[in-house]
Protein backbone atom coordinates (compact mmCIF):
# COMPACT_ATOMS: atom_id res chain seq x y z
CA UNK A 1 0.00 0.00 0.00
CA UNK A 2 2.81 2.38 0.86
CA UNK A 3 4.37 1.72 -2.59
CA UNK A 4 1.53 2.30 -4.55
CA UNK A 5 1.08 5.84 -2.26
CA UNK A 6 4.09 6.44 -3.19
CA UNK A 7 3.91 5.69 -6.74
CA UNK A 8 0.67 8.23 -7.32
CA UNK A 9 2.48 10.90 -5.24
CA UNK A 10 5.41 10.82 -7.78
CA UNK A 11 2.93 10.18 -10.48
CA UNK A 12 1.07 13.67 -9.77
CA UNK A 13 4.18 15.10 -9.22
CA UNK A 14 5.96 14.11 -12.71
CA UNK A 15 2.64 16.04 -13.97
CA UNK A 16 2.74 19.07 -12.19
CA UNK A 17 6.49 19.59 -13.27
CA UNK A 18 5.65 18.94 -17.06
CA UNK A 19 2.82 21.78 -16.73
CA UNK A 20 5.16 23.89 -15.04
CA UNK A 21 7.47 23.95 -17.60
CA UNK A 22 4.75 24.60 -20.09
CA UNK A 23 5.45 28.12 -18.72
CA UNK A 24 9.09 28.69 -19.13
CA UNK A 25 10.12 30.08 -22.26
CA UNK A 26 13.13 29.67 -24.75
CA UNK A 27 15.27 33.29 -23.87
CA UNK A 28 15.83 33.26 -27.53
CA UNK A 29 12.12 33.34 -28.82
CA UNK A 30 9.99 34.44 -26.01
CA UNK A 31 6.72 33.03 -27.00
CA UNK A 32 7.82 29.38 -27.54
CA UNK A 33 8.26 27.48 -24.23
CA UNK A 34 11.16 24.88 -24.00
CA UNK A 35 8.03 21.86 -24.37
CA UNK A 36 7.58 23.40 -27.25
CA UNK A 37 10.93 23.05 -28.41
CA UNK A 38 10.98 19.67 -27.82
CA UNK A 39 14.05 19.79 -25.30
CA UNK A 40 12.74 18.42 -22.22
CA UNK A 41 13.49 14.49 -22.71
CA UNK A 42 12.61 13.27 -18.70
CA UNK A 43 11.35 14.43 -15.60
CA UNK A 44 12.23 11.33 -13.04
CA UNK A 45 11.59 11.30 -9.39
CA UNK A 46 13.86 9.27 -7.05
CA UNK A 47 12.53 9.92 -3.69
CA UNK A 48 12.60 13.57 -3.29
CA UNK A 49 15.30 14.44 -5.64
CA UNK A 50 13.47 16.31 -8.93
CA UNK A 51 15.67 15.13 -12.26
CA UNK A 52 15.27 16.92 -15.46
CA UNK A 53 16.95 15.35 -19.24
CA UNK A 54 17.37 18.32 -21.59
CA UNK A 55 18.87 18.09 -24.79
CA UNK A 56 20.17 21.60 -25.84
CA UNK A 57 18.97 22.53 -29.45
CA UNK A 58 22.60 22.43 -30.44
CA UNK A 59 25.81 21.75 -28.18
CA UNK A 60 27.24 24.71 -26.58
CA UNK A 61 24.29 27.07 -26.97
CA UNK A 62 24.39 29.75 -24.39
CA UNK A 63 20.45 29.54 -24.03
CA UNK A 64 20.83 26.00 -21.94
CA UNK A 65 22.41 27.66 -18.81
CA UNK A 66 19.52 30.12 -18.65
CA UNK A 67 16.97 27.21 -19.68
CA UNK A 68 18.13 25.33 -16.93
CA UNK A 69 18.31 28.20 -14.50
CA UNK A 70 14.76 28.76 -15.23
CA UNK A 71 14.04 25.32 -14.84
CA UNK A 72 16.03 25.54 -11.08
CA UNK A 73 14.02 28.76 -9.97
CA UNK A 74 10.07 27.57 -11.51
CA UNK A 75 10.87 24.31 -9.34
CA UNK A 76 12.06 26.02 -6.49
CA UNK A 77 9.40 28.65 -6.12
CA UNK A 78 6.59 25.32 -6.61
CA UNK A 79 8.32 23.67 -3.27
CA UNK A 80 10.48 21.43 -4.98
CA UNK A 81 13.94 21.50 -3.60
CA UNK A 82 15.93 18.71 -4.48
CA UNK A 83 16.35 19.75 -8.49
CA UNK A 84 19.15 17.69 -10.71
CA UNK A 85 19.28 19.00 -14.18
CA UNK A 86 20.86 16.86 -16.73
CA UNK A 87 22.30 17.63 -19.97
CA UNK A 88 21.31 14.59 -22.21
CA UNK A 89 23.74 15.06 -25.69
CA UNK A 90 22.37 11.63 -27.14
CA UNK A 91 20.10 11.81 -29.42
CA UNK A 92 20.89 15.00 -30.64
CA UNK A 93 18.04 17.66 -30.54
CA UNK A 94 16.07 18.10 -34.03
CA UNK A 95 13.74 20.26 -35.16
CA UNK A 96 11.17 17.22 -35.56
CA UNK A 97 10.91 17.60 -32.31
CA UNK A 98 9.32 20.79 -31.84
CA UNK A 99 5.66 20.97 -31.47
CA UNK A 100 3.26 21.52 -34.21
CA UNK A 101 2.06 24.59 -31.85
CA UNK A 102 5.28 26.15 -31.33
CA UNK A 103 5.97 25.79 -34.95
CA UNK A 104 2.64 28.26 -34.98
CA UNK A 105 4.17 30.08 -32.70
CA UNK A 106 7.27 30.84 -34.52
CA UNK A 107 5.67 31.64 -37.22
CA UNK A 108 3.42 34.30 -35.31
CA UNK A 109 6.62 35.91 -33.74
CA UNK A 110 7.96 36.10 -37.39
CA UNK A 111 10.43 34.11 -37.60
CA UNK A 112 10.09 30.99 -40.68
CA UNK A 113 9.71 27.56 -38.82
CA UNK A 114 11.83 24.89 -40.15
CA UNK A 115 10.33 23.33 -43.02
CA UNK A 116 9.92 19.48 -43.82
CA UNK A 117 12.05 17.18 -41.34
CA UNK A 118 15.55 16.78 -40.37
CA UNK A 119 16.15 14.03 -42.49
CA UNK A 120 15.78 15.71 -45.69
CA UNK A 121 19.36 16.81 -46.78
CA UNK A 122 18.14 19.88 -49.32
CA UNK A 123 20.49 23.15 -49.03
CA UNK A 124 19.08 25.94 -47.88
CA UNK A 125 19.03 27.48 -51.08
CA UNK A 126 16.59 25.01 -52.38
CA UNK A 127 14.26 25.62 -49.96
CA UNK A 128 10.83 27.42 -50.38
CA UNK A 129 10.62 29.23 -47.05
CA UNK A 130 7.19 30.81 -46.82
CA UNK A 131 7.77 34.62 -45.57
CA UNK A 132 5.69 35.14 -41.69
CA UNK A 133 4.68 38.32 -42.46
CA UNK A 134 3.00 38.06 -45.93
CA UNK A 135 2.79 34.18 -46.30
CA UNK A 136 4.84 35.02 -50.20
CA UNK A 137 7.20 31.83 -50.90
CA UNK A 138 9.17 34.31 -53.10
CA UNK A 139 11.90 34.61 -50.88
CA UNK A 140 16.02 34.38 -50.98
CA UNK A 141 18.20 33.94 -48.60
CA UNK A 142 20.37 36.61 -47.43
CA UNK A 143 22.79 34.74 -44.99
CA UNK A 144 23.56 30.91 -43.23
CA UNK A 145 23.64 33.25 -40.06
CA UNK A 146 20.23 35.10 -38.45
CA UNK A 147 20.21 36.58 -35.32
CA UNK A 148 21.98 32.98 -33.51
CA UNK A 149 23.93 30.39 -34.99
CA UNK A 150 20.44 28.00 -35.25
CA UNK A 151 18.69 30.68 -37.56
CA UNK A 152 19.18 31.83 -41.67
CA UNK A 153 18.28 35.30 -42.09
CA UNK A 154 16.02 35.17 -45.12
CA UNK A 155 14.64 38.72 -47.25
CA UNK A 156 10.91 38.49 -48.54
CA UNK A 157 11.25 39.67 -52.63
CA UNK A 158 7.56 40.48 -52.28
CA UNK A 159 6.73 42.55 -48.98
CA UNK A 160 10.75 43.33 -49.12
CA UNK A 161 11.03 42.42 -45.15
CA UNK A 162 14.11 40.72 -43.77
CA UNK A 163 13.18 37.34 -41.28
CA UNK A 164 14.79 34.97 -39.79
CA UNK A 165 14.45 31.13 -40.50
CA UNK A 166 14.55 28.44 -37.89
CA UNK A 167 17.26 25.80 -39.83
CA UNK A 168 16.09 22.04 -39.89
CA UNK A 169 18.69 19.97 -38.23
ZN1 LIG B 1 6.68 38.98 -47.18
Amino acid sequence: MVIIMEEIKEHIASAAIWKLMEEIYDPEVPVISIIDLGIIRDVKINNDTIEVFITPTYSGCPAMDVISMNIRMVLLQNGFTKIKITQQLSPAWTTDWMTQNGKEKLKAYGIAPPVGKSFDKKYLEELKVECPLCHSQNTSLISQFGSTACKALYKCNDCLEPFDYFKCH
